[in-house]
C-alpha cells in the first residue's frame, strides 16, 4: 500500500469524524429541545385561551337571552298597566287582579335585572382574563418563532459548511486506494466511526486489545491491496 494512500485514509477518518460533528449540529441542535418546550407551553396557553373563549361565549348567550326576556317582560307589564286607563276595566276585582299582575311582573323584572348585572360583572372579570391569556399566547408564539428562526439560521450555516466539507472529502477520498475506501465506507455505514486503526506496541489502536502474533504478522506482511483487519474488532489495521 502506498504511504500516501495510508496517510490519506487516516486523514479521511479524522475528517469524517469532524463531518459527523457538523451533521450532529443539525440533527441534535439544543434548540430542538427548547422548541419542544416552547411548543408545549404554547399548547397549554392556547387551551386555556380556548376555554376562556368558550366561557365568554356562554356568558354572551346568557346576557343576550336575559336581555330578550327583560324586553318581553317590560312590554307585557306596560300592556297590562295600560288596561287600567283604557276604560276596559269594569270591576274593582278586575282592577286588583291587574295591579297584582303588574307588581308580579315588576318583581320578575327586578330579579332578572339583578341577574343580568351580575352576569355582566362576571363577563368583565372573564374578559380581563381573556385579554391576558390572549397576550400570553401571542408572547409564546413570538418566542417560539424566534427560536425557529434561530434554528433555521444555525441549520443553514451548518449546511453551507457541510457542502464545503463534502467537496473536500471527495478530494481526500480520491487519494485512498479503492479497496480500502470501499471497506472503510462499508464499516462507516455500519456505524463504526473509526474503521481504521494503527498497530501501536502490538495493540490495535481501535479496540486497545493486544494482537495475536499471527494477526501482527499478517499486518506486517500486508502489501495493502486488501486491508488486514484486527481479529478482535474487525477494524482495518495499518502498521
Ligand atoms: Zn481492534
Amino acid at each position: 500500500m502506498l504511504v500516501d494512500s495510508q496517510s490519506a485514509i487516516f486523514e479521511l477518518q479524522n475528517f469524517d469524524i469532524e463531518l459527523d460533528s457538523v451533521r450532529k449540529r443539525v440533527t441534535d441542535h439544543p434548540l430542538n429541545g427548547e422548541i419542544k418546550l416552547a411548543d408545549e407551553e404554547l399548547n397549554v396557553a392556547s387551551q386555556d385561551l380556548e376555554q376562556l373563549e368558550r366561557d365568554n361565549s356562554v356568558l354572551d348567550q346568557t346576557i343576550k337571552r336575559n336581555k330578550g326576556e327583560l324586553e318581553s317582560l317590560r312590554s307585557s307589564k306596560e300592556a297590562t298597566s295600560a288596561k287600567v286607563y283604557d276604560g276596559s276595566v269594569t270591576s274593582q276585582r278586575e282592577l286588583e287582579s291587574i295591579q297584582k299582575s303588574v307588581e308580579f311582573a315588576a318583581a320578575q323584572i327586578d330579579d332578572l335585572e339583578t341577574v343580568q348585572l351580575e352576569t355582566m360583572e362576571q363577563q368583565d372579570v372573564l374578559q380581563t382574563k381573556l385579554a391576558q391569556a390572549s397576550a400570553d399566547v401571542e408572547k409564546l408564539k413570538l418566542a417560539k418563532g424566534q427560536l425557529l428562526k434561530q434554528l433555521e439560521q444555525d441549520t443553514q450555516l451548518a449546511e453551507q459548511e457541510l457542502v464545503m466539507l463534502e467537496s473536500k472529502r471527495t478530494k481526500l477520498a480520491a487519494q485512498v486506494e479503492s479497496a480500502v475506501l470501499q471497506a472503510y465506507d462499508q464499516m462507516r455505514a455500519n456505524s463504526i466511526k473509526n474503521p481504521v486503526a494503527k498497530v501501536e506496541g502490538g495493540m490495535c489502536s481501535g479496540c486497545n486489545m493486544a494482537l495475536a502474533a499471527v494477526n501482527l504478522d499478517r499486518v506486517k506482511r500486508s502489501d495493502g491491496t486488501s486491508p488486514e483487519v484486527c481479529d478482535e474488532c474487525g477494524r482495518m489495521l495499518f502498521s
